[in-house]
């Protein structure tokens, strides 16, 4: 192997490595994958975006039959949920589209090596290697640009080890049954999905939250309309919460917390999960014998990626102060491919990364959160519209949320879009063409909406920041 010289090899088959890939196949380019686990698809196939979503549609499914009768629909009563079969179809999905890669790398010619990489050094010559190991022998890889996408792993609380009780998003997707009680130790994205999805299936949930607001990176009114319907749905919040102990008892685990007000708590469930962030996978790579200085084990790369290391670039959830989502490792990977390749390529820009949390209600957001544009010195004009007004959102009989814009008082420019509410993580595409379009909210409220859709929320939401909403 060592005789081929390949343009670019690529260090982690996730989302980021494997679209990397991908599209230095379609350039033309000379591509080698270097992945450890025996599948492609990293944490997002295999543990993370797919399995979660997929336990989502059917907690989704469940939701709505649990309520047949008020469909017109007699005689199914709330059914039961045989977790088994649920599981089933999630690895059949995860199976499937782990096959779908293998097919996607023989269509675009990439060389995927089975194995730990690991780097040797700097580039010598315009080539850098990598000696690749996978427990039966070693071997060295050669391009003239590698690129690294190792991804993230779950972070634990000190002390703790991850295992049937004390759950990461590894455990808790493979769980032999619906727990009756699960506590969660975490308010982003992952801890609320979980939330949201075993309280439909029936788990008693408690949310425990170190920082004064659930899914802290959104906009104010959405942590607080998160909390509004949670409570609502009957999931236990505790915010401005500090774990001091979490312990193994008879029946499950116990978490002991200091309560915003001081009180000491303690909350026992069959099972704990914690979801307090992810730590990026950068032990083990050889950083030592290049320019590379990670930061708290973050890469530090510039606007086309490159590390301090010439020929050497990091993409995915390794990257320093970008967002750890799948899309936006994707886009760098395809960045990356491009800049090598020597064609047209835009960096990302921070603000114009969707995120999305896919819990009942779900939240699509874009751009600056109201606080961030002030803080920012913008003047800022905002509008909200109820999904409540909504025509659409009445036939799917789903009205909790809104759609917040937040705009450039002087030029009309959108600068940012928070939605919490059906379809929302749908939805914000538009906005994130908006905002990459540099769209004002004058030309989005001339921009035909179809009727009856969840989208005229949006084009309401646009209409709302001069007041001029048509629903309400
Ligand atoms: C529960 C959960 C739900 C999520 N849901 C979403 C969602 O809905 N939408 C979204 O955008 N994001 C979501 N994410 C985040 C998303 O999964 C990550 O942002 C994404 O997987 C990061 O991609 P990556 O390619 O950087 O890393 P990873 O997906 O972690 O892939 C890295 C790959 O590198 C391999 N590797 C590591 N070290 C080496 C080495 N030295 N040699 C060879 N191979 C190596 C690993 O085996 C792995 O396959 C979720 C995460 C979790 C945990």
């Amino acid at each position: 192997m060592a005789e081929t010289i390949y343009d670019v090899a690529i260090l982690g088959g996730g989302p980021a490595g494997y679209t990397a890939a991908i599209r230095a196949g379609q350039y033309g380019l000379k591509v080698a994958l270097i992945e450890k686990s025996e599948k492609l698809g990293g944490t997002c196939l295999h543990v993370g975006c797919i399995p979660t979503k997929s336990l989502l549609f059917n907690a989704e499914v469940y939701d709505y039959l649990k309520h047949a009768k008020e469909y017109g629909i007699d005689g199914l009563g709330e059914g039961r949920v045989n977790w088994k079969a649920v599981l089933e179809r999630k690895n059949q999905i995860v199976a499937k589209h782990a096959k779908g890669l293998e097919f996607l790398m023989r269509k675009n010619k990439v060389t995927v090596v089975q194995g730990f990489g690991k780097l040797t050094g700097p580039a010598k010559n315009g080539v850098v290697e990598v000696g690749v190991a996978d427990g039966k022998g070693a071997t060295i890889v050669q391009a003239k640009n590698i690129v690294l996408a190792t991804g993230s792993d779950a972070k634990l609380l000190p002390g703790l080890t991850a295992d049937d009780c004390i759950l990461t998003n590894t455990e808790i997707l493979s769980l032999e049954q619906v727990p009756k009680s699960l506590s969660i130790i975490g308010a982003g994205a992952v801890g609320v999905e979980f939330g949201s999805i075993f309280r439909s299936f029936g788990s008693e949930i408690s949310i425990i939250e170190f920082l004064p607001r659930i899914v802290p990176n959104e906009d104010e009114d959405i942590s607080k309309e998160l909390v509004r319907t949670f409570k609502k749905r009957g999931i236990d919040i505790n915010l401005g919460a500090k774990v001091e102990k979490v312990a193994k008892t008879r029946s499950g685990v116990k978490v002991t917390f200091i309560a915003s007000d001081g009180k000491k708590m303690e909350k026992e469930a069959e099972k704990v999960l914690v979801a307090v962030g992810r730590a990026p996978r950068t032990e083990g790579i050889g950083f030592e014998m290049t320019k590379i200085k990670p930061e708290r084990g973050f890469i530090k790369v510039d606007e086309w990626m490159r590390t301090e290391e010439p020929g050497i670039y990091a993409i995915g959830d390794i990257v320093a102060g970008m967002p750890q989502l799948a899309h936006t490792g994707a886009m760098a990977g395809m960045v990356v491919a491009a800049k090598i390749a020597g064609k047209y390529a835009r960096p990302i820009r921070r603000e114009r990364v969707p995120a999305c949390t896919y819990t009942e209600p779900q939240i699509g957001s874009v751009g600056l959160t109201e606080a961030l544009a002030k803080e920012r010195g913008y003047t800022v004009k905002v509008g909200k519209f109820p999904f409540s007004a909504n025509s659409k959102a009445s036939i799917v009989n789903s009205h909790e949320g809104f759609v917040k814009v937040v705009a450039d008082a002087k030029y009309g420019e959108v600068l940012g879009v928070h939605i919490i509410g059906p379809q929302a993580t749908e939805l914000i595409a538009q906005a994130v063409t908006a905002l990459e379009l540099e769209a004002t909210v004058e030309e989005m409220m001339f921009t035909i909406h179809a009727h009856p859709t969840l989208s005229e929320a949006m084009l309401d939401g646009f209409g709302s920041v001069e007041g001029m909403a048509i629903n309400v």
